[in-house]
């Protein structure tokens, strides 16, 4: 055998895939992107490709046919979608779970002040992020208010700052010419998160003479005019800043997408569509779960952790007489996150053989976690090689992939979870550049190359 037979090695795919097919694809992507910037915006897009594809909502006690196209919503915050098989489901599902949250700005449940006549929006991160990355960027507002008037609830959703006209917000940071404190700090000290305030408004009210806090004022004039809301509104809410730009091509061969989201969207996006794209009726049921609260522990009712999958599985279990427990005991998991894309800029943190690259295609992780592979559930040899025959045998372009040197930093994804619930499962997604900054970089090939590999694997 040559050396090129016997070595391992990662090269970039557009050998290996169809460049075009793989921009067009990325097309879709990219307008899923910029509707769904917010995990409730990025169910409902999700619901109406669904529905667009044959999908119905299930509901609990419908009969089901092999070729049944249905999905279940949860909370609005998160979407499990399955295509039923020929076989039982106590031969297993094919499962792919993914994640529609994404770090952001959240605004405080009692988050308007005035301060020198400006008013702002106290603030809350969410998720993991570098707080000098999200200051002086347009930020969009995004959300939902839930207004309580006269012992009724009216559900609001709301959306600034994403249409042409629309104003948009802003967390300002010191000049430099008044910053030398400051860039002396370290890099995590410069930014105080409670110094990222959103800039709101400046203009005073003059309908109250009394009044000490006139801008305050008439923010909350313009919310109760427009939205019906007052101040303790704030409280039954999920407001949101998000970046205010949208997914454009990266670089002169436009081979790369920047967006704010694509951790992971670049794979719930795949998960579904291939989901959406099957023409015959697999074997086994493929099920598409998108979760939610991924970036902060997963907790919640909406986060993995969550029972909400197991009742949909019972759900559908119950009408062929099956445990879920033995449907889970046969089933095979990708759990479809993003990985961490090899930056030569920062090769000091990486490990050049085993991160992943950009536009090497579907990146296959054996295990995530940190020091000394805690929080991840590694995947076994066999679980790998069975991972390694369906996309090979698919001709699908992947690659290996990690999170950086070891003891570096690290990190999980919902993989553990559903492997707790005795599911064999891999880690497999896309590289991604600046990952949960505002303005993430993954490459085309390699968000085809997810879509391919993760259509073989429903069919397998
Ligand atoms: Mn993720
Ligand atoms: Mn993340």
């Amino acid at each position: 055998m040559t050396s090129e037979e016997l070595f391992y090695s990662k090269k970039p795919a557009f050998d290996r895939v169809d460049f075009d097919q793989a921009s067009d694809y990325a097309e879709g992507y990219k307008a899923f992107l910029d509707i769904g910037k917010t995990e409730r915006e990025a169910v409902t897009a999700m619901v109406n490709l669904a529905r667009n594809a044959g999908f119905f909502p299930y509901q609990r006690g419908m009969a089901l046919q092999p070729g049944d196209r249905i999905y279940r919503v949860n909370r609005e915050k998160g979407i499990a979608l399955a295509v039923i098989g020929q076989k039982s489901l106590a031969e297993g599902i094919r499962l792919t779970a993914a994640h529609l949250d994404a770090p952001r700005i959240d605004i405080r449940t009692v988050p308007l002040y005035e301060q020198e006549n400006m008013a702002y929006f106290k603030t809350h991160y969410y998720g993991g992020i570098k707080k000098y990355q999200w200051t002086t960027i347009p930020l969009e507002l995004r959300g939902t208010v839930c207004v309580c008037r006269d012992g009724k609830m009216v559900k609001l959703r709301i959306s600034i700052g994403a249409a042409p006209d629309d104003p948009k917000f802003v967390i300002t940071d010191l000049l430099p010419h008044l910053a030398s404190k400051q860039m002396q700090e370290k890099m995590a000290d410069g930014i105080k998160a409670e110094n990222m305030n959103i800039l709101i408004g400046t203009k005073p009210s003059d309908s109250e003479k009394g009044c000490k806090d006139k801008v305050k004022l008439a923010v909350m004039e313009y919310l109760n005019h427009k939205y019906g809301m007052t101040e303790a509104d704030f409280l039954s809410a999920e407001l949101s800043c998000v970046p205010a730009f949208d997914a454009c091509d990266i670089g002169f061969d436009r081979t790369m997408v920047g967006a704010y989201g694509h951790d992971d969207r670049v794979c719930s996006y795949p998960a579904a569509t291939a989901l959406f794209a099957l023409q015959d009726v697999p074997e086994n049921t493929a099920v598409c779960l998108l979760v939610d609260k991924e970036e902060i522990g997963s907790e919640g009712v909406t986060g993995m952790q969550s029972r909400f999958f197991d009742t949909f599985m019972a759900d559908l279990c119950r009408t062929q007489d099956v445990y879920p427990e033995i449907c889970y005991e046969n089933s095979i998991c990708l759990s479809t996150d993003v990985c961490n894309a090899y930056d030569p800029n920062y090769a000091d943190v990486s490990e050049s053989r085993n991160d992943a690259r950009m536009g090497c295609g579907f990146a296959i992780m054996k295990y995530s976690g940190s020091r000394g592979k805690s929080g991840t559930s590694d995947a076994s040899a066999e679980v790998m090689a069975r991972v390694r025959l369906i996309l090979d045998g698919a001709n699908v372009a992947w690659q290996t992939a990690q999170l950086g040197r070891v003891d570096q930093g690290g990190g999980g994804t919902v993989a553990m979870y559903l492997a707790n619930r005795n599911i064999d499962t891999v880690d497999a997604g896309v590289p991604v550049l600046s990952m949960h900054a505002p303005f993430e970089v993954i490459s085309k090939i390699d968000l085809y190359s997810a879509y391919l590999g993760i259509q073989a694997f429903y069919q397998a």
